[in-house]
């Protein structure tokens, strides 16, 4: 299993492939990018301005191979991205997230901090021989990605209530055009 930490920054990750920029502004919208700061715990007080949520979303795209990944594939990405980034860890503490790794100093910009986490987190993931819990959802016209968190490794939508229920559906209704053209059981 993976720790708290990786699974949190993975999350993140997701979260920023699986973005719809539904204006096509180029740039994730203030609220959402508040609220991933709120929900994720994120110490960044910086500002949230044009430039800084054009990196975000650019984020996106640089992030979805990664959930498509070999492993060793993944390992040269991090490998890369930290020697880029020059980072070094500080153990840290605040909220009430207990004791977690930053790879950042205090005027890192949030891109770059989100980009660090990232690595570090598929490093993880690749140490614990976890890659393949980084997938993308198998239903039909959805290119979600997503960790999978599950013991058993069974997680194969991004979200089970809507691709997951959409699925079913469809597999329902295919059984059932098969039962009709085959005409009622004698
Ligand atoms: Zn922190
Ligand atoms: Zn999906």
């Amino acid at each position: 299993m993976l720790i708290p930490d990786t699974v949190r920054s993975l999350s993140v990750s997701a979260e920023l492939v699986n973005y719809e920029d539904g204006q096509g502004s180029g740039m994730v919208a203030r609220e959402w990018a508040a609220s991933m700061i709120r929900r994720y715990k994120m110490s960044y007080v910086g500002p949230l301005d044009e430039g800084v949520r054009s990196e975000l979303r650019a984020l996106g795209p640089e992030f979805r191979p990664l959930f498509d990944m070999k492993e060793s594939q993944l390992a040269d990405w991090a490998n890369e991205t930290v020697r880029q980034l020059r980072i070094y860890p500080q153990i840290v503490t605040h909220d009430d997230l207990g004791w977690h790794i930053h790879y950042f100093e205090a005027d890192t910009p949030l891109a770059d901090r989100i980009r660090g986490s990232t690595a570090m987190a598929a490093m993880d993931v690749v140490q614990r021989s976890e890659a393949r819990r980084l997938r993308v959802c198998t239903a039909e016209g959805c290119d979600n990605v997503f960790l999978d968190t599950t013991r058993n490794l069974s997680k194969i939508f991004c979200d089970p209530a809507s691709c997951g229920n959409r699925m079913h559906g469809m597999r329902f209704r295919q059984r059932n055009r098969i039962r009709e053209q085959q005409g009622p059981v004698q």
